[in-house]
């Protein structure tokens, strides 16, 4: 089942009553996650309904749609995927940024039992993050908040099997998964 419109309200709100650390974590790297480079190469993929919460008039996020065939997304996907690219910092309406970029650094992983639980992000990145390359502790209220919004988001079948492919990638070539949070559902 689709996330409703309803449902990515509710997301986008919870998520804009936390912060991943007490201060703007952009201090320690002048926000370099954010930094638009080779004429906007660099942009979040929505989830499946993600732009229904979205004005696309509005012009602070430019948007376009990829084949998903096209970026190894899983079978059961919609045939396109959205695709959006952003100006930067000075110009980023924080209350609506992408899921993608709030829950950076961390993303879903389902073990074996499915049981749902969040890892730091481990895919091959462009620039250093202080948050996965040192030892900072995140805030425990923002974790619970990020891992209620996968906890919805993977009732969607397509999102579950992109959450399970990635996962069962991870569980390959680890001995040991470093859970950053996990719950019971
Ligand atoms: S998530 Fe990492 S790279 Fe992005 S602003 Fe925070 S510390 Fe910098
Ligand atoms: S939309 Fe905002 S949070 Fe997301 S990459 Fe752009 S500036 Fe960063």
């Amino acid at each position: 089942m689709t996330t409703s419109p309803e449902q990515y309200r509710m997301i986008y709100d919870m998520l804009n009553q936390v912060e991943v650390l007490s201060y703007d974590c952009g201090r320690l790297c002048h926000s370099v996650c954010c930094q638009p480079e080779n004429d906007r190469d660099m942009g979040m993929y929505l989830f499946p309904g993600e732009e229904a919460v979205h004005d696309q008039k509005d012009p602070w996020l430019f948007w376009r749609k990829v084949k998903a065939s096209d970026h190894q997304f899983p079978d059961g996907w919609p045939e396109e995927v959205w695709y959006v690219n952003c100006y930067g910092p000075a110009y980023c309406k924080r209350k609506k940024r992408p899921l993608q970029c709030r829950f950076f650094p961390v993303t879903a992983h389902l073990d074996e039992q499915d049981r749902l639980s969040l890892v730091r992000f481990d895919l091959e990145l462009p620039y250093y993050c202080p948050l996965l390359e040192e030892s900072f502790e995140l805030n425990e209220d923002w974790l619970e908040a990020v891992w209620e919004a996968y906890h919805i988001l993977i009732q969607d079948k397509a999102v579950y099997d992109m959450i399970k492919q990635e996962s069962n990638d991870r569980i390959a070539v680890n001995e040991s998964i470093h859970i950053t949070y996990q719950k019971e559902d």
